[in-house]
């Protein structure tokens, strides 16, 4: 498979995206969840729901339901009976009113409901009570329709569609128990580098602590996925290949840092190549130099650069979209937002960037502030930034350019 590469064998990020989504197979397995269960899941099936929402008319208010055309100003109405929420009240008798509650049932018979603010009541010598009225009202006043929220037989959800706070409000309103997903995509993480150790380890001479794998593992928790095993792999061939093969055997989908540049201690590229098939990718972005895809015994594989931000980057703007894509998801791409840059960039990369910026507002308006460090070994510029500001290649950026703005929580990384 190869990338659209145009000059200097640079792929576009546009070009490269597209391949990987081109070459995902969405999982087809699903399961059945409790509701409850079901939060950031990826709806199996389309639904309909076999009920209307709200299931019969009922108050807006608190007060009084009755026939409009019998109401005079001022002059009061008998109560005939009493409807509060979840109760079932009778026919309205003519001439009269019924005391009611927000939620109620509207009785039949009655066209409006007149909110108590706008009554006053009371009572005769027999202990009937009498309503007076200071509005008149209208038909429909302060009624909630039968089915204004969900018609019966409506599409409540899409297959594909993400399940979210929202969505399942929704399909707990029409009665759904549990519901179809698709199952949670398996992902191996391997971290490659003779230099790593894992935080609690001492880290001594020429070691650095792995930061990718918890990056990676924060950011396929907040998408939906399954890290099924973590792997650190020193700079060797043949553990290389073994790390490989025992991810094959188990996961989706194989996501690999770092190992990837053309080093001598750079072993994936190679043991890809002999397991399975790889396609290097010199993707036109910053940060993120090369990008591997390919496969190991036919499990989808993904490498991704080795420092720290570069993982992010590619993570969020290539693996993530792929991954969703896995997952069934219909809707893969993320929101951006055109924002004033808040700086100047006198040279023109000949890379699409993604900036690491905050969000500001100065004398009244919203610019993007770019942070000092835009290194791609420096990871914590990113956790005070809100997201990332996209620079077309060869373009330069005067003050207030209006860019692409992808915030981190449109990333799943917040
Ligand atoms: P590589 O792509 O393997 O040449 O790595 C590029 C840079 O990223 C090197 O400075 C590595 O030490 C660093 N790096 C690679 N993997 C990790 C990791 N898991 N955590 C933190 N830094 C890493
Ligand atoms: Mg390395």
């Amino acid at each position: 498979m190869n990338c659209a590469c145009d000059q200097a064998n640079l792929c576009s990020y546009e070009a490269g995206l597209a391949q990987l989504i081109a070459a995902a197979q969405p999982l087809t397995e699903s399961e059945k969840l409790p509701l409850a269960d079901a939060l950031g899941r990826v709806l199996h099936q389309d639904l309909w729901s076999a009920i209307q929402v709200p299931p019969m008319a009922n108050s807006a208010m608190d007060g009084y339901a009755m026939r409009s055309d019998d109401v005079q100003l001022h002059t009061p109405l008998p109560i005939s009976q009493r409807i509060s929420a979840g109760a079932k009240g009778q026919d309205l008798a003519p001439g009269s009113v019924a005391r009611i509650f927000t939620g109620a049932p509207i009785p039949h018979g009655a066209d409006c409901v007149v909110m108590q603010e706008m009554t006053s009541t009371h009572d005769d010598a027999n202990g009937q009570t009498w309503v007076t009225f200071s509005q008149a009202p209208k038909v429909g006043d302060h009624i909630n329709p039968a089915g204004q929220d969900v018609a019966q037989g409506a599409q409540v959800g899409k297959a594909g569609d993400l399940i979210t706070p929202r969505l399942m409000g929704v399909l707990a309103s029409v009665g759904f128990a549990k519901v179809p997903v698709v199952r949670r995509l398996k992902v191996a993480v391997l971290n490659t580098g003779d230099e790593l150790v894992m935080p609690g380890q001492p880290c001594y001479d020429g070691k650095i602590y792995n930061s990718n794998l918890f990056t990676l593992c924060g950011l396929l928790n907040n998408m939906g996925c399954e890290l099924i095993s973590s792997t650190q792999v020193p700079d060797d061939p043949d553990t290389t290949r073994a790390a490989l093969l025992a991810a094959a055997a188990e996961a989706d989908v194989i996501l690999s840092s770092g190992g990837v540049s053309v080093g001598d201690e750079d072993h994936v590229k190679e043991a890809v190549e002999e397991l399975g098939e790889l396609y290097l990718w010199r993707l036109a972005i910053k940060p993120g130099k090369p990008l591997a895809f390919g496969h190991v015994n036919g499990v989808p594989f993904i490498g991704l650069p080795g420092n720290p931000s570069a993982v992010l980057v590619t993570f969020l703007m290539l693996a993530r979209p792929y991954l969703m894509a896995m997952q069934g998801r219909h809707s893969i791409g993320s929101q951006s937002y055109p924002i004033p840059a808040g700086f100047v960039r006198l040279r023109a990369g000949p890379r699409t960037e993604f900036m690491r910026v905050s969000l500001e507002v100065s004398s009244g308006h919203l610019a993007a502030r770019l942070q000092a460090n835009q290194s791609s070994g420096v990871l914590s510029s990113a956790t005070v930034s809100d997201g990332l500001l996209i620079v077309p290649a060869n373009t330069k950026v005067a003050h207030g350019d209006m860019l692409e703005y992808i915030p981190f929580t449109e990333l799943g990384a917040a």
